[in-house]
């Protein structure tokens, strides 16, 4: 849950504006200061007032050292920019319910200093905010848990063994910590993004099902330290197991998706080209490629700067995915280059939808700091079977129709010959 707010804060990480849109600094520089200064309060206000016990002490030494553990056998994976889901919810989930609410608002701090130091750096305003927003999630859920398990660890814990109201409360508090953790960072990711859909910096299906994960494994470490500090002992080698292939699948997603737009990448788009391409030979159904490049974009970069060209760039990338089926390949091919393969389509469909898109990437209007920037596109379009054997064949064609949409004025959609239907004037 530590990841899902990485996860989620993903956007605040790429925009670092030294010259950014207006409006959107100010609102950040607000909330970030005010979160972390409720933190810190917090934290101090907790220190000064928590009787300390030895038994606390001792059981949150314990899962600060299982978390620094999966923090060194993460590092040793490799932890780049995209993978975020680190499971370390686990321990600290334990933490918020077991010990008073002050644990809860200290841990993040030391875990976050490790991972900083020891696995990514990152901007460090942003690993400062996703430490407060855990450890304000997490204080709301101690809180809470204490007040339905006053004394968790205390003499036989019988809210574990009694089961009810102890564990179903529990779940309940795990979910009010991912809630709020990921209510707060969300509210940062759309302050420095507001083009951004809430539900993206909120939630999807994926990050759902991660999170039941997390909240599943956190609880249950916490029940099996409650009844005995030694049995973590035996949570931490599959904790760390489960870890590892959670980090191995995100590796992989990582490694297919260009980060900057979320499209596929060159290598990634031309290995699912390739297999649609084999699948449309065995089926003899048509196929189309589209070569897309938006026009004079260094003039964005030369006038706005590189932060609202980025901007261009993803309003560009989210209209085309916005405009096409789900099982369409598109990719960021280049800097403004774009490629998307189109299963099923003749030349009269692939000019169709080229022209949607055109169409649509016209009326984009990104924010600038002199109000907005518009772009638009040039497409080249090539057939399979009729400009190309394979990719390789449809890709020189499509290139040769781009360059042909260049040449004529740019802003229009072009085939590589001037057979078939005439390249489309504005
Ligand atoms: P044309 O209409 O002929 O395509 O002109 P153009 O200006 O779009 O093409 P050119 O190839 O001259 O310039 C492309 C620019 O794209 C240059 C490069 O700085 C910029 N660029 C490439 N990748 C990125 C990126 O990730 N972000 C930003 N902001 N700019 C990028
Ligand atoms: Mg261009
Ligand atoms: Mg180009």
């Amino acid at each position: 849950m530590q990841s899902s707010a990485e996860d989620r804060g993903g956007d605040l990480a790429r925009k670092p504006r030294r010259r950014g849109v207006p409006g959107r600094p100010s609102l950040l520089a607000v909330y970030v200061p005010t979160v972390v200064a409720l933190h810190l309060v917090l934290t101090l206000a907790g220190l000064v007032r928590t009787p300390f016990q030895l038994n606390d002490l001792l059981t949150f030494a314990a899962l600060l050292a299982c978390g620094a553990a999966c923090i060194e056998a993460s590092r040793r994976l490799g932890m780049p920019a995209g993978v975020a889901r680190d499971l370390l919810s686990a321990w600290w989930l334990p933490v918020a319910l077991l010990l008073p609410p002050v644990y809860a608002l200290l841990i993040p701090i030391p875990i976050q200093i490790l991972l900083q130091f020891r696995v990514r750096r990152t901007l460090l305003y942003r690993r400062v905010l996703v430490t407060a927003a855990l450890g304000l999630a997490g204080a709301c859920a101690s809180v809470v848990f204490h007040l339905a398990v006053p004394h968790p660890l205390d003499g036989d814990p019988t809210w574990v063994v009694d089961g009810y109201p102890g564990i179903p409360v529990a779940v309940a508090c795990a979910a009010l910590f991912t809630v709020l953790n990921t209510a707060i960072v969300a509210v940062a990711a759309h302050a420095a993004n507001p083009e951004s859909r809430w539900r993206d910096v909120l939630w999807n299906r994926e990050s759902l099902l991660l999170d039941v994960v997390e909240l599943c494994v956190g609880v249950l470490v916490a029940i099996t330290s409650a009844l005995s500090p030694f049995l973590l002992l035996l949570t931490l080698p599959p904790v760390v197991l489960l870890q590892r292939s959670l980090m191995h699948q995100q590796l992989q997603a990582a490694a297919r998706t260009d980060a900057k737009t979320g499209l596929l990448n060159a290598a990634a788009w031309q290995r699912e080209a390739d297999t649609e391409l084999a699948r449309a030979q065995r089926s003899h159904d048509p196929l189309a490629l589209l070569l897309i490049d938006i026009d004079h974009f260094k003039r964005v970069n030369d006038t706005h700067g590189h932060l609202v060209g980025d901007q261009v760039l993803i309003g560009v990338a989210s209209t085309l995915c916005s405009q096409l089926r789900d099982y369409d390949v598109v990719g960021r091919f280049g800097g403004e280059e774009f490629v998307v393969l189109l299963p099923g389509a003749d030349t009269v469909e692939a000019c169709r939808v080229a022209e949607r898109l055109r169409g649509r990437v016209r009326r984009l209007a990104v924010p600038a700091e002199e109000g907005t920037v518009g772009v638009t596109i040039s497409v080249g379009v090539s057939l399979f079977r009729m400009h190309g054997e394979d990719l390789i064949e449809l890709l020189a064609s499509a290139d040769l129709a781009l360059y042909r949409a260049k040449e004529s004025g740019r802003d229009r959609v072009c085939l590589p010959a001037v057979e078939g239907p005439k390249p489309t004037d504005n």
